[in-house]
């Protein structure tokens, strides 16, 4: 079964890597995808599983506030937290952490190497190393990603998790390093 054309190697990136169209008012660094990033994955022969944007799927494209984009970008993805908490956003955080939890292990169970999930940094979402709390940048993780590893712990599933900015020097070695492992 699957013995196919296909890779049988899967990571998840995280959505606004593969569409900058999705990420909050102000905070957009390309028109589109990081491509050199997508183009060292791609080399790997690896499939890309591109995440949900929690943000926009629990608060909204403007994430419940038109004006979001004028604040300081840490003081709004504090603001961003917060919302992410509150019991609507929250609900529909679990099903997208339930749907991605599922895939996973789809692929595990037909022995698929999922080789990993990659976050981005500073997010209040999706940060792995560093996170925004109290309108700072912090150590720490972001709502999203948080749920998700405890979820994927939880189902016995053991995925890397790895956290990039994704203009930083130091973004593609990274990934190259979790393609290799
Ligand atoms: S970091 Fe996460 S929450 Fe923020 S735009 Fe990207 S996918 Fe959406």
């Amino acid at each position: 079964m699957f013995s196919d054309g296909r890779s049988r190697r899967v990571i998840f990136l995280a959505h606004c890597l593969l569409n900058q169209n999705a990420i909050s008012d102000g905070t957009a660094e390309v028109p589109a995808a990081h491509r050199e990033l997508l183009r060292v994955v791609l080399n790997a022969q690896v499939g890309i599983v591109q995440l949900p944007c929690p943000e926009l799927c629990c608060l909204g494209l403007d994430r419940g506030d038109p004006q979001g984009g004028e604040r300081p970008v840490v003081v709004e993805n504090t603001r961003i937290r917060r919302a992410m908490g509150q019991p609507e956003a929250a609900a529909r955080l679990r099903e997208l952490t339930d749907q991605m939890v599922r895939q996973v292990g789809e692929y595990r169970k037909h022995g698929f190497a999922v080789l990993g999930i990659v976050g981005v940094d500073r997010s209040p979402c999706c940060g792995v190393n560093t996170t925004s709390d109290q309108d700072r940048e912090v150590p720490g993780q972001g709502v999203f990603i948080a749920a998700l590893r405890t979820a994927l712990e939880a189902a016995g599933l053991d995925v890397p998790v790895i956290g990039v900015k994704p203009s930083a020097p130091n973004a593609l070695d990274r990934v190259r390093a979790l393609l290799d492992a």
